[in-house]
Order: structure tokens, then sequence, then C-alpha cells
């Protein structure tokens, strides 16, 4: 689950980060007042989930309270990659010396907390990843003891060289840690960490995104949840008990287990293909999360193909027949289906499915093979 950058602040400012102060607001007339609030120049920031909102023109700066209602007029209801804004952050602008970068999140390889950490903050973080791997700097963090003091230090010495500078930062590489930890984080980021003229160092930007499977025992950071700013498709499919996540692609899968979701996805690129999604509809799948499952691929419009991979242990096949056949009945499916199923009732599956006029596969390769062929000729 992702967070909005107010969302991510107020836990920052819980753990005694220097973050400033804003004011989150859904009407332009309200930023105005929020703006005269603070005195002085704010920016307007649009509250998405999505990175690079500074480029698409999310993040304004305002001289005056009318300049404030004017942007914010105009970033309400904004779309950013696909998401509409509903709110903004009147926040006071800030002088800025120098912007860094500042993240930390789980890495697979080390199976750990890594810090990265770069000089070059700003909105090009992405850009200097690329082109100047050399200027980001990667800690590795022991969770056992957590971020210990020295390599705060460490950390923060690759990114100021006045020392008063570099202590600040040492206590906001720790502050960080520890929000993320408690929030039950996958990642918490901040860019940029400024330096102001006068040499005090503070966060002006948070990001966040929360491990799902922390949530149920963090209620307080479930409690953020804000459904309307989340991808449609992905509110629907956790309402229908369904795991599921958009991917850019155009195969459509519908597949039984994570693990047999990914290996089809990996099989999907194999051949060529891209992915629309990852949709795992779980062990016991009755027909209805099928039809819910087809439901969801078909809303998105990229999908060209619609692939059933299938493997009955306590899945019953005949179930997951019974639903697909249930769902060209209830939606008007125009895209191919291509199916494989195999294991627990797959004869009763292969009868039902034969009598609506579909054929099954037995084969993964096979099928994964003709749902790619089949995406790239439609
Ligand atoms: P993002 O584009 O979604 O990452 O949004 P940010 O909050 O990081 O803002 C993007 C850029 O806008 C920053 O890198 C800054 O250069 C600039 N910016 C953001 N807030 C302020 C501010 O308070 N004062 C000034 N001068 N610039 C700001
Ligand atoms: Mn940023």
């Amino acid at each position: 689950m992702d967070l909005h950058e107010y969302q991510a602040k107020e836990i920052f400012r819980d753990h005694g980060m220097p973050v400033p102060p804003g004011t989150v607001v859904t009407d332009a007339s309200e930023a105005a007042a929020a703006a005269r609030d603070f005195g002085g120049m704010v920016v307007v920031k649009a509250q998405v989930h999505s990175g690079g909102r500074g480029k698409a023109g999310g993040v304004k700066l305002a001289k005056t309270p009318e300049e404030a209602e004017a942007y914010a007029e105009a970033i309400l209801g904004m779309e950013i990659n696909g998401l509409t804004v509903e709110k903004v952050l009147i926040t006071p602008a800030e002088d800025i010396a120098s912007e860094a970068y500042v993240g930390v999140l789980v890495d697979r390889v080390t199976q750990a907390p890594m810090f990265m950490v770069s000089s070059e903050g700003g909105i090009d973080i992405e850009e200097v990843a690329h082109s100047q791997p050399e200027a980001i700097r990667r800690l590795s963090v022991d969770p056992r003891y957590g971020l210990l003091p020295h390599q705060a230090f460490w950390l923060a010495n690759s990114l100021y060289d006045d020392p008063a500078q570099i202590k600040q930062a040492a206590k906001i590489m720790g502050q960080l840690y520890r929000s993320f930890v408690d929030a039950g984080a996958s990642m918490a980021e901040i860019n940029p960490l400024i330096v102001t003229p006068s040499g005090e160092v503070k966060a002006i930007d948070a990001k966040v995104s929360i491990d799902d499977n922390e949530l149920f025992r963090k209620p307080a950071i479930e409690a953020y949840r804000d459904s309307a700013a989340e991808p449609q498709a992905e509110t629907d499919a956790r309402e229908a008990g369904l795991t599921f996540i958009k991917l850019d692609g155009n195969v459509g899968c519908c597949v039984n287990g994570a693990g047999l979701a990914m290996a089809t996805m990996d099989l999907v690129k194999f051949y060529g293909g891209e992915p629309a999604n990852f949709l795992d509809i779980g062990g016991s799948s009755n027909p209805e999360k099928v039809v819910n499952a087809l439901r969801i691929i078909t809303a998105d419009p990229a999908v060209k193909v619609i692939l059933f991979n299938i493997f009955g242990g306590i899945t019953r096949t005949d179930d997951v027949a019974n639903g697909i056949v249930e769902a060209t009945r209830q939606i008007d499916i125009e895209v191919p289906i291509v199916i494989r199923l195999t294991g627990t009732n797959e004869e009763k599956a292969l009868e039902i499915l034969e009598g609506a006029g579909f054929s099954a596969y037995t084969s993964m390769d096979a099928v994964v093979e003709r749902a790619v062929e089949l995406a790239t000729q439609g």
C-alpha cells in the first residue's frame, strides 16, 4: 500500500524528523486560506500515489494566496500517471541551497533493509542511478541491531562536508530507519533532503510504501488507506479477495497460487510477451472468484488475450471451469481466452469447457506460447 506524501510526513514528524508543516485541502478556496495561514510563499503539491509529480506539473511554487488558489484549481482534478488528483498539500516554501536523496528499502539480495543515499538528489534521481551509479552510496542494515550511529554518519558523510550538516543528516537517517521499521514499510524515501541557506537540513518530500502483509497488525497505518487514490482494479480485487497487481503488458493472467502466477509471468516473458497483471485467485477458488477475476482483467483496455493457468490441488478445476463459463455469460468478453488446467477433477472441467465451446491445454508451455501469439496478432 502506498501512502500519500502528507501521510508519510506525519510518520516522519512523529519520529522527530524536521519536516515543514502542511495542510491538506480538497478545494481551491481552502488552499488560499491555508496559504494565508502560513504567510509568505507556499508550495502546492498534488497528493497522488505516483512519483515525478514535479515533472508532471503537480508541484508549484505560489507567491501569494491567490496564486496558491489558482495552482490548486489547476492541480485538483489533474491526471498524473493515470491517477486523478483529489487532494493537494499546501506547505510553506523552503529556500533550497542543495538537494540530496535518502532512501531505505527491503533489498532482495541481502534480505535486509538497504540504505541508498546520494548528494545528487531532486527530481532526476532515477537518471542518476542509471548514468552514475557510483554517485549513490549503499549500506545494508542488520535488522537485529538497526542502523548504528557510525553507519548513519558514514552515510551522511557522503552527502555533506559541513560537520553540522553531517550531524543533522545522521540523525535524520536514524529517524528514517525507525519510521521505516515502525510503519512496516517496504520503502521509505526522502527526495529531496534539503539544506537551507542557513544550514538547516530538512525533509521536504516523503514517500513510503507499506508491505501489505504488515497491515493486519498496524491498524493505524491501514487507516491511511485512501481507496479513491488507488487504481480501481486493485480496490475491486482486494474486495473480491484476490491478489492483483496491474502491470504494463497485454497478456491478462489468471492463475491459482502466487508461485505459479510468478512462473506464468516468467514464461510469458520467455515467449516474448508482456503480462498485463499478476493475479492469484487463491487456493479454494469458487466460480464467483473467477467471474470477479475476469471482470477485473477485462476492464483493462490493454488486454489482448486472457490466459488461465490452473493447477488443481485444493482448487477444483471444475469450479474454475464453471467460473469461466459463468463469466462469459455475465460479461461481454471480446478477447480470446486460452486455458490450461490440470489436476483435481480435470475430466469434469474439460467436459464443462467443451460443452461451452472452449478447449483446454494441459501443457503450460503450449498455452503460454499460444497466448503470446494471440496477443501479438491482436
Ligand atoms: P516530486 O517531483 O513528486 O518528487 O515532488 P517534490 O516534492 O520532490 O518536488 C519536486 C521539486 O520541486 C524538488 O526537487 C524541488 O526542486 C522543488 N520544490 C519542492 N518543494 C520546494 C520548496 O519548498 N521550495 C523550493 N524552492 N523548491 C521546492
Ligand atoms: Mn520528490
